[in-house]
């Protein structure tokens, strides 16, 4: 799946919590995948090998009935099967031939599971079982569901599937957990004008009769998958256009509704040129006729879904409507598109045997999309800004609350856990810190191996490490434990001196944790990156392990910089006349160093390794910087700052001096696009305005103001990369009469980029009293299901009053839960939660029934918690400081 998890962070004593994260912090390490020791909710004892679905969909009544046969295969005696079903009634289960003998069936809610007894053991060998089942179809986006859209033609309906990580279940009953591979025969029966997709391509379509209401049915049956995982089974209808390429002999299409498939046209190239590239990577070829990427009109719950041949994706992800998108929006596309076709191979092809190593899945995804943007579109700067990914991971993976990047699933609540940052971007980090030290070369050589060898099979993490040290000759495992079956990050302690006219450095490692004291000593072996500034030798790598390392370097005088380059995942602290070196040479740095201090130093702060001040005066060498990274990273720190300092009298002097920091940076970049402007001047003149705006710049309030008057008169006169950050400072100051033109102008919008931009406008009001007109759009419809509980964040993290926000939306919340994914209301209050440090609202999360549901609901709200019993004691550290610093200037 895609990634924007919810960002949900940090520190309890989960062990209290009876939670089952690798309660002692060391997972035993994993064995090669077999299919017997797999864990899950299922017996084994029967499993399927091919299912044949039809489908009777009711567009009108929103309900279905269905038939299936599952050819199973028996491999011990028995009389009981026991399948996956959520609110499906199970009408008729019998054995096809022999008989006919039917089944007894019972259903278990809680388990989401139904049982057919049979009155005779069933043999082993194979046997075929035929279901006779019916569902509804709901608007809550899991499962099987509808989306009913606006578009510039009129009203329309869509039906669409999302089966990750536990809702096939919704649609079939089967085998819902990954390691039961079969291949699937789809029919449909659905009205004859509408397009249907679904994994492979259509073998062919037939009359059907007449609906109820008198409308022409068909039937279209598609062609049987590969053997498969039954969450990446897919099926979408509605009124669609397609537009498609070819690719190395495979059909790429776009689908998205009618008038909108044009638009589809970026991404359709994308996913040509991507598509090469991966064939060629992964030395196998894609094994399926066609590639479709459906856009789904708004209501999707995540970003994206990689259904084998036919990929999902909330409109605003795949779409580009050269009129009104954003550079952002392009890149996001592409990067999003290259994320889910990587998934093709990496979860598809070779799928993780369970949820625990669900990061095979998605961290590799995560890699080989910004691998794949990098190569091919060598100016978007993508392993640099990539940076941002590393810090979101290392934020959550200091957390006394951080789980190892392989963690212990137990039951499905906790399996939506695991798509986090631990998993995506600390696995992308990992991943390319052992590409540099295996060589690009062995690496893709190695994945080549990994992906022969387990092709429409299962894997764990330990066959990964096999493939990559078969490839390389080094010690993978021993490298990767430590990254992997322990959570948290490796501090690299630095030393320098002069030796004989040698510089000497003295690497030593400690666990680094914030809010953490009782965090337990662990070790890693790192490979870290270290060289010297301006020196004659080129950097080097260093396996620093329990023992200090010692790296000489030819010639005295000139600084070090360790994770040289930016590509390792440690923090690192140097000594201070270390430190002063290097401060003095910062703007002769490259911009990945440059980055990497910084940020180091803020996290330094975070720990209580240093003081606030260490990190503002760094900020004082940033005259001369123009790097969107750099910029974008720096921007991030002082909205934490601004955050813990609400209802300080201190803000108001810090909020002056963001603005002195920022203001000669946007002098340079200026309003407006010019012919020398790069795509990364684009997206930093977009960063600080909206950082202006925020801070209180007057004239930048007032030119955002002017611009979206001139905007309602002649919408092409804003550019589009500049709505984002002019109508979230026009929301963020908005009147009433602004705030209703908004909302107006968001239920006008045809497309979910417009649509959300206007909506996200309006969650940056700041008057108290637009908090409750926002909670209440939240129980309208404006806001598409999958994306009602994003704009609720939104308010929150941008309010000045978070702990109004989460009293009025706990208050409100009962029509809001019911639009949600399971499991998803206990995100969304602990994300909302924790966006304040006030202690008593970490105990209000804790009682509510939500935050108790599951054991994946109680870890994400004592994340919160924690969190927000951290920020308090941080903040008490912090504004004492940033007082006397401010003084000072
Ligand atoms: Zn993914």
């Amino acid at each position: 799946m895609p990634r924007r998890s919810v960002s949900v962070t940090s520190a309890a004593r989960l062990s209290a919590c009876g939670l089952l994260f690798c309660a002692a912090l060391v997972c035993r390490a994993e064995s090669p995948f077999s299919f017997a020791a797999t864990p899950g909710q299922l017996p084994k004892d029967v499993v399927p090998a091919a299912y044949r679905i039809d489908l009777v969909p009711d567009f009108q009544q929103l309900k279905f009935t269905g038939r299936e046969e599952i050819d199973v295969d028996v491999r011990r005696a028995t009389d009981v099967v026991t399948v996956n079903a959520v609110n499906l009634g199970i009408e008729k289960v019998a054995l096809v031939g022999d008989g006919a003998a039917l089944a007894a069936v019972s259903l278990d809610a809680q388990r989401q599971t139904a049982t057919f007894r049979f009155a005779h053991a069933l043999a082993t060998g194979r046997h075929t079982l035929s279901i006779a089942f019916s569902g509804r179809i709901p608007a809550t986006p899991e499962g099987i569901y509808y989306n009913d859209y606006r578009s510039a033609a009129g009203t329309g309906r869509m039906l669409v599937s999302q089966f990750e990580a536990t809702d096939a279940r919704r649609m079939f009953p089967g085998w819902d957990e990954p390691v039961f591979k079969a291949t699937f025969e789809l029919s449909v029966v659905l009205p004859a004008d509408l397009t249907v997709v679904s994994n492979t391509p259509p073998t062919g379509s037939v009359p059907a009769g007449v609906n109820a209401g008198g409308i022409a049915l068909k039937k279209t049956s598609f062609a049987r998958t590969p053997r498969m995982s039954t969450y990446l089974l897919v099926l979408c209808a509605g009124h669609l256009n397609r537009i498609h390429d070819a690719s190395s002999g495979t059909d790429v299409g776009v689908l998205a509704v009618e008038g909108k498939a044009e638009q589809g046209r970026e991404a359709l190239k994308a996913a040509v040129r991507i598509l090469a590239y991966y064939n060629n990577y992964f030395g196998v070829p894609y094994p399926l006729p066609k590639l479709d990427l459906i856009a789904i009109p708004g209501n999707f719950a995540a970003g994206a879904m990689e259904n084998w041949g036919g990929i999902t994706f909330i409109d605003d992800a795949l779409l580009v409507n050269p009129a009104s998108s954003s550079e952002s929006t392009r890149q996001l596309v592409f990067e999003i598109v290259a994320h889910e076709m990587a998934h093709q191979w990496s979860g598809d092809l070779v799928t993780m045997a369970w949820w625990n190593d669900v990061w095979l899945n998605e961290g590799f995804a995560t890699w080989m999309a910004a691998k794949v943007a990098d190569t091919l579109n060598p100016d978007w700067s993508v392993w640099l800004r990539q940076h941002a990914s590393k810090e979101l991971a290392m934020s959550a993976d200091a957390r006394s609350t951080a789980h190892p990047i392989q963690m212990l699933i137990a039951d499905e609540s906790q399996i939506m856990t695991a798509f986090d940052s631990i998993s995506y971007q600390k696995g992308e980090a990992f991943l390319r810190m052992l590409e540099v030290y295996l060589g690009e070369d062995a690496f893709r050589d190695g994945m080549r191996r990994y992906m022969k060898a387990h092709a429409y099979s299962s894997a764990t993490t330990a066959d990964l490490w096999a493939a990559l040290q078969a490839a390389s000759g080094k010690p993978v495992a021993e490298i990767a434990a430590g990254f992997t079956e322990q959570p948290g990050i490796p501090l690299i302690r630095v030393a320098a001196s002069c030796k004989s006219g040698n510089t000497v450095a003295v690497l030593k490692q400690e666990r680094f944790s914030i809010g953490d004291p009782a965090a337990a000593a662990l070790t890693w072996n790192v490979p870290v990156q270290v060289g010297v500034i301006g020196g004659a030798e080129t950097a080097r790598t260093i396996l620093v392990g329990k023992s200090p390392a010692t790296a000489s370097f030819s010639g005295c005088g000139k600084p070090l910089k360790v994770n040289f380059g930016d590509t390792g995942y440690y923090r690192v602290q140097y000594d201070s006349a270390a430190l002063g070196a290097l401060t003095k040479l910062y703007p002769t740095l490259a911009p990945a160093d440059r980055v990497d201090l910084l940020t180091d130093e803020w996290a330094l702060v975070e720990a209580g390794r240093a003081q606030a001040s260490d990190y503002l005066d760094l900020t004082r060498r940033l005259t001369a910087e123009s790097t969107l990274v750099v910029w974008s990273d720096v921007v991030a720190k002082l909205y934490a700052i601004d955050d813990l300092a609400r209802r300080a009298p201190v803000r108001t002097a810090f909020r002056r001096h963001a603005l002195h920091l920022l203001r000669p940076a946007f002098d340079r970049v200026g309003w407006d696009a010019r012919p020398q402007d790069t795509n990364q001047t684009v997206l930093l003149r977009a960063t600080l305005i909206g950082a202006l705006g925020r801070f209180g710049d007057a004239a930048v309030i007032a030119e955002c103001k002017r611009r979206f008057v001139a905007f309602i008169a002649n919408p092409a006169s804003l550019a589009p990369n500049l709505r984002s950050p002019v109508l979230q400072t026009v929301g963020r100051y908005a009147d009433q009469a602004t705030f209703d033109q908004l909302r107006s102008l968001g239920k006008a919008a045809s497309s979910t980029e417009d649509k959300l931009r206007f909506y996200y406008a309006l969650a940056n009001a700041q008057d108290a009293a637009f908090i409750e007109q926002n909670v209440k759009i939240a129980l309208t419809d404006e806001i598409s299901n999958g994306r009602v509980n994003r704009f609720l964040i939104q308010l929150a993290v941008q309010s000045n009053d978070p702990e109004l926000v989460w009293k009025t939306v706990l208050a409100e919340r009962a029509p809001i839960v019911v639009k949600l994914p399971a499991g998803r209301a206990a995100q969304m209050l602990a994300a909302i939660a924790q966006v304040s440090s006030d202690p008593a609202i970490a105990r209000e999360l804790l009682a509510t029934p939500e935050a108790q549901a599951s054991q994946g609901a109680r870890y994400e709200a004592a994340k919160a918690a924690a969190r927000i019993d951290e920020q308090n004691d941080f903040r008490k550290r912090l504004l004492p400081q940033l007082g006397q610093w401010l003084a000072a200037q």
